[in-house]
C-alpha cells in the first residue's frame, strides 16, 4: 500500500517499505509483527536513558492535566522557569540565560543570531562565523551554511552564506587548526566559532582531543570572538559527561542543547548564553530586542518532560550507568582494534565508531545502504554514515544487546570481504 508520507533523509525510489513501529520499550522498538528491534542509535541520537522512561512519561501525563501550548511572550509558566534554573545548575559555569526553541537546528540558528546580535547591538559589527571542517549543525538554511558542504546541500548552495572553515584537527595536525583560527580571528571580523565539542556527529563520528577545544577557546577569548558549543548531539552524557565542554574545562559563551534534553521523549531545544550577551540586547531602544520566536517556544509539556529528565539525572545513578556503558563499549570494541577490515576504531564516552575498509568511502558509499539492510534483517537499528559504522545506544542497553550488535558488525565485515554485501 502506498503512503503519502515523505520521510526524512529517505530516497523513496530505493528504500523498502517502512517498518511500522507500534511501541517503544527500553532500548528497543517493537514493530507490528511483534519483533523487538535494538535501537543502537537511540532513534537518531535523542533517546538517552531508554525509550519511555517511566518518570518522564509520568511527568508528561501530569503536565497534560494543566497545559497545552501557551504563548511565551508576555507569559511564562513553571515548567519553563524550573527547567531554566535546572539547566543553569547543570551546564558549564558562566551561562546565565536560557532561550527556548524546538529543535537542534533552531537552537543553533538562535545561537548564530545571538552572536551577531551581540556585536550589532554593541556597535562593533562582526560579519564572519568560523566552523570546523566536517561539522554538522542542522538542515535549515543557516545551519546548512555553517555545516559541511556536499551532496546534502548542493541544490541549495546559491542560497547558503559563506563561513570560515578550520581544517579538522587530525592527529598530529592540531596546530594547523589552531593557526587557521588565529589567522581568521586576527581579521577582527569573526563573531563566533561554532563547533561540536569532542566529536563531530553527522560528519562521520570524527573525534578530536579536548585540548584542541581548550586552545580554540583561549584564542577566541584573546580576540573577543564568542564560542558557540553545539552540544545538540554531545549533550546529556553521550561523551561521558553531561556536556562535552566539561572535559575541556571550557565555558562556552553560548551552548546549544536539544536531542537528549527531554530524554528524547518530546521535541524541545534551548540556547544558553552569558549575561553579557543577554545584556547587549537589553535596552530602552526596542530595536535591540532579540527578534526570534518559534510558535511552540517552551512548550510546557516538553518543558515538564525536560524537568523530569533533570530529576532522573539527580535521582538515578545515570553517571555510573554511563561509566559502566563506556567500559562495556570499550571491551566489546576491542576485538576490532587491530582488525585490518576496519580503520579508525574509536570511542568517545558511550559512542563507538569504526570505518569499514572499502575502496570508496564517503556518505554515498554504496556500502552504507547495504550495511543498513544487513542490520535491519537482523533486527538491529544501525545506520552507518557511508562506511562509518557507529553505535550510540541508550544507557539502559544490556550486554546481550551490544553483543548482538558487535557480532553483526563482525559478520557484516565477513560478508563484505566475501563479496556478499
Ligand atoms: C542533530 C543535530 C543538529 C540538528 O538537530 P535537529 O533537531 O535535527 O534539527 C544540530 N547540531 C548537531 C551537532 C546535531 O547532531
Amino acid at each position: 500500500m502506498s503512503s503519502p508520507v515523505w520521510h526524512p533523509f529517505t530516497q523513496h525510489a530505493l528504500e523498502p517499505a517502512m517498518r511500522r513501529i507500534v511501541q517503544t520499550d527500553g532500548a528497543c522498538l517493537i514493530d507490528d509483527s511483534g519483533s523487538r528491534i535494538f535501537d543502537a542509535i537511540s532513534s537518531w541520537w535523542v533517546i538517552t536513558h531508554g525509550h519511555r522512561h517511566p518518570a518522564i512519561m509520568a511527568a508528561i501525563q501530569a503536565a497534560c492535566e494543566n497545559y497545552d501550548q501557551i504563548i511565551f511572550a508576555e507569559y511564562t509558566h513553571e515548567p519553563a522557569e524550573e527547567l531554566a534554573r535546572g539547566l543553569l545548575r547543570i551546564a558549564p559555569q558562566g551561562l546565565s540565560h536560557v532561550f527556548y526553541s524546538d529543535s537542534g537546528s533552531t537552537c543553533v540558528e538562535v545561537a548564530l543570531k545571538m552572536a551577531l546580535g551581540f556585536f550589532h547591538n554593541s556597535g562593533a559589527q562582526r560579519r564572519r562565523i568560523c566552523v570546523l571542517e566536517h561539522g554538522y549543525h542542522g538542515d535549515t538554511i543557516g545551519t546548512m551554511s555553517a555545516g559541511e558542504r556536499g551532496v546534502f546541500n548542493a541544490a541549495y548552495e546559491p542560497m547558503l552564506f559563506g563561513v570560515d572553515r578550520l581544517p579538522f584537527p587530525k592527529p598530529g595536525q592540531e596546530q594547523e587548526t589552531l593557526d587557521a583560527f588565529e589567522r581568521f580571528c586576527a581579521t577582527g571580523d569573526v563573531a563566533a566559532l561554532l563547533i561540536e565539542p569532542l566529536i563531530l556527529g553527522a560528519g562521520g563520528m570524527l573525534t578530536y582531543p579536548a585540548s584542541v577545544l581548550s586552545e580554540l577557546k583561549r584564542i577566541a577569548e584573546r580576540h573577543g570572538t564568542l564560542l558557540i558549543a553545539d552540544e545538540v548531539m554531545t549533550g546529556w552524557g553521550r561523551t561521558g559527561t553531561v556536556f562535552a565542554c566539561e572535559q575541556a574545562g571550557v565555558a562556552p559563551d553560548i551552548l546549544c542543547t536539544s536531542k537528549g534534553l527531554t530524554g528524547g521523549a518530546l521535541p524541545l531545544a534551548a540556547t544558553l548564553c552569558t549575561a553579557e550577551i543577554f545584556e547587549a540586547h537589553l535596552s530602552a531602544d526596542r530595536r535591540k530586542t532579540f527578534f526570534h520566536s518559534s510558535s511552540y517556544t517552551a512548550n510546557p509539556i516538553a518543558c515538564a518532560a525536560a524537568v523530569a529528565n533533570l530529576n532522573v539525572w539527580d535521582d538515578e545513578p545515570v553517571r555510573q550507568r554511563i561509566g559502566a556503558l563506556e567500559v562495556m563499549q570499550a571491551e566489546k570494541l576491542a576485538r576490532f582494534a587491530a582488525d585490518p577490515r576496519f580503520g579508525n576504531v574509536r570511542q568517545t564516552g558511550a559512542i563507538t565508531a569504526l570505518d569499514l575498509t572499502v575502496p570508496a568511502g564517503g556518505y554515498l558509499s554504496e556500502v552504507g545502504p547495504k550495511l543498513r539492510a544487513f542490520f535491519r534483517e537482523r533486527k538491529l537499528l544501525i545506520r552507518p554514515l557511508g562506511n562509518v559504522i557507529y553505535l550510540m545506544p541508550p544507557y539502559c542497553v544490556t550486554a546481550a544487546d551490544l553483543d548482538r550488535a558487535y557480532d553483526a558488525i563482525d559478520e557484516a565485515a565477513a560478508w563484505f570481504a566475501a563479496g556478499r554485501l
